[in-house]
């Protein structure tokens, strides 16, 4: 388990935080720009699509 004391936030050129996170379906790490909640999945961005629900059959824009 790691657990930062400190938060570690990082700004993205938007200005929004970003968090470090790991992605609960392919592993990598990745950054979100909300704080990851425990028990919650967390998706990298490519994955977020994924598991989002498609409103557009087919629509892929990464
Ligand atoms: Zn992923």
């Amino acid at each position: 388990m790691e657990e930062e004391k400190s938060e570690h936030a990082e700004r993205d050129k938007f200005g929004r935080e970003m968090h470090d996170a790991v992605c609960s379906d392919c592993g990598k790490k990745c950054q979100v720009p909300f704080k990851p909640m425990e028990g919650k999945p967390v998706y990298c961005r490519e994955c977020f699509q994924k598991h989002r629900k498609p409103r557009h059959e087919g629509s892929r824009r990464w």
